[in-house]
């Protein structure tokens, strides 16, 4: 019988939008944890020469590729804001393709646990391949406000993304830990310190089969 589990601890990181998930996922790469983005797979698995990317042209027509042949991210948001279940077909498209790529990068980044950023993990299946729930929570307004400003959203459309997503209460209720990031990001680096001790000592338990 084997009692040592074969693989890292995996740790789940979701939030809303701007809620502060990639500057939480920063923190944790600073403290040596290996950081897997599904938003940054999901670029690249777009790139120029990528299967997804023909596969994508071939759904949608070519109005969405630019003329240097990369997808043109703007026509395709429109797309999917006008026509009923195209944010659908897209998603049927690129998911699988993300997910497999996600737990390729998992298998080979090794550490004593992984942060693997899944910002609608609500609704995906790697909810299976994570041994643990991290949100990373912050009231609407706030989350509005940070959109604004990263992004240049105006507020309609800011309003418009959130409510394409899950609520809050959603991601809340799958939540084994949260991170508030309602105040100062000091605040914010304070509880990834204690979260990171934490996930050290459950890597522990998990490596030896608890
Ligand atoms: P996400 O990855 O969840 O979309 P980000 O980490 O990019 O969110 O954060 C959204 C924006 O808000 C970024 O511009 C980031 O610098 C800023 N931000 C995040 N947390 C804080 C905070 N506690 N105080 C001030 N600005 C913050």
């Amino acid at each position: 019988m084997n009692l040592h589990s074969d693989h890292p601890f995996r740790v789940g990181l979701t939030g809303g939008i701007a809620s502060g998930k990639s500057t939480v996922a920063d923190h944790f790469a600073a403290l040596g944890v290996p950081v897997i983005d599904t938003d940054v797979i999901a670029r690249e698995v777009v790139e120029p020469g990528q299967p997804a990317l023909k596969d994508i042209a071939e759904a949608f027509g070519n109005g969405v590729i630019t003329d240097s042949g990369a997808l043109d991210r703007a026509a395709l948001r429109e797309l999917i804001f006008a026509v009923d279940d195209a944010r659908k077909l897209l998603e049927a498209i690129l998911h699988p393709i993300i997910r497999e790529e996600t737990v390729r990068q998992a298998n080979n980044a090794g550490g004593d646990y992984q942060v693997i950023v899944v910002p609608l993990l609500t609704e995906s299946p790697l909810k299976l391949f994570v041994d643990r729930v991290l949100v990373v929570d912050c009231d609407k307004e706030t989350q509005l406000r940070r959109l604004m400003s990263r992004d240049g959203e105006t507020q309609e459309s800011a309003e418009r993304i959130l409510s394409a997503q899950s609520s809050r209460e959603e991601r809340l209720e799958i939540a084994d830990d949260v991170i508030k990031n309602q105040g100062e990001l000091n605040e914010l680096a304070k509880q990834v310190a204690e979260m990171h001790e934490q996930y050290q000592a459950l890597a522990r338990a998990h490596r030896q089969g608890f």
